[in-house]
């Protein structure tokens, strides 16, 4: 179940935040996280211990790296050209951000590993929800035990696209593309949270170990930033994170 925590501004899933492991998405109310001010505020703040802070320099790709060298004296790691990150280690927190993109958190409690990746239409249609998951289960994870929590993305009531892009979807997705499309006032709408939900329970995650977010990042204005809403020259974005404590 998704829930709303008001004294730090963020949802997160119940599935994933115990006493070992710690996930949120962010809302406007805390800021643009374009600024790392944003990132670093917020952790400080509310006194999480972190050993490293893990940015991605996001560019619409499949890339995903592992965060493994914790030698650094640098607390803050950035990856260049990477959309998706894996980690085993205790106390570094995995960021991704998004404005309309789907972002998507994995934890497997039995072994400890976790990843966050960050797909809009590019990611989702060269398919990186099941990329994340072939990775981290190589890296140890139990496909079985793995929780994937869906965070908060434009729905279909706004996401329209071209006919072309329609076209490409129906050539990945032979089996469920008439699952994620409907037709609104003439235009192809697609719905990319179900498009990667419909994703992972094709690579074998299993259906109750996925939390699902309800709200459009476009209609909810109160509570998200939106490319869409915005336009590409001024949008602002959320922050999405998961780490375990300890
Ligand atoms: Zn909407």
């Amino acid at each position: 179940m998704i829930t709303y925590n008001p004294d730090l501004k963020i949802f997160s899933s119940t599935k994933i935040n115990d006493k070992t492991y710690f996930s949120g998405f962010s809302t406007s109310d805390l800021g643009d996280a374009r600024n790392l001010n944003t990132f670093t505020d917020f952790f400080n703040q509310q006194n999480i211990p972190y050993k490293k802070l893990v940015i991605l320099q996001q560019i619409h790709s499949t890339n995903i790296e592992f965060s493994e060298n914790l030698k650094t004296e640098d607390k803050i790691e950035m990856i260049e050209d990477t959309d998706g990150v894996i980690t085993k280690n205790a106390g570094v927190i995995l960021t991704i951000r998004n404005a309309d993109c789907v972002p998507l958190l994995f934890v497997d409690k039995a072994s400890g590993i976790i990843g966050i990746t960050h797909q809009g239409w590019r990611g989702s249609l060269k398919k990186m929800a099941a990329k994340m998951v072939s990775l981290i289960t190589d890296a140890g994870a139990k496909k079985d035990k793995l929780i994937v929590v869906i965070g908060p993305a434009i729905g279909a009531c706004c996401y329209d696209v071209n006919d072309d892009l329609y076209y490409n979807f129906l050539e990945e997705f032979d089996g469920y593309s008439n699952k994620v499309f409907m037709m609104k006032k003439g235009r192809w709408h697609l719905n990319l949270a179900h498009l990667n939900y419909l994703q992972l329970v094709e690579s074998g995650v299993k259906k109750e170990n996925i939390d699902f977010f309800p709200f459009c990042t476009k209609c909810d204005n109160k509570r998200f930033f939106s490319r869409r809403r915005s336009g590409t020259e001024s949008f602002e974005e959320m922050f999405n994170f998961v780490m375990k404590l300890k």
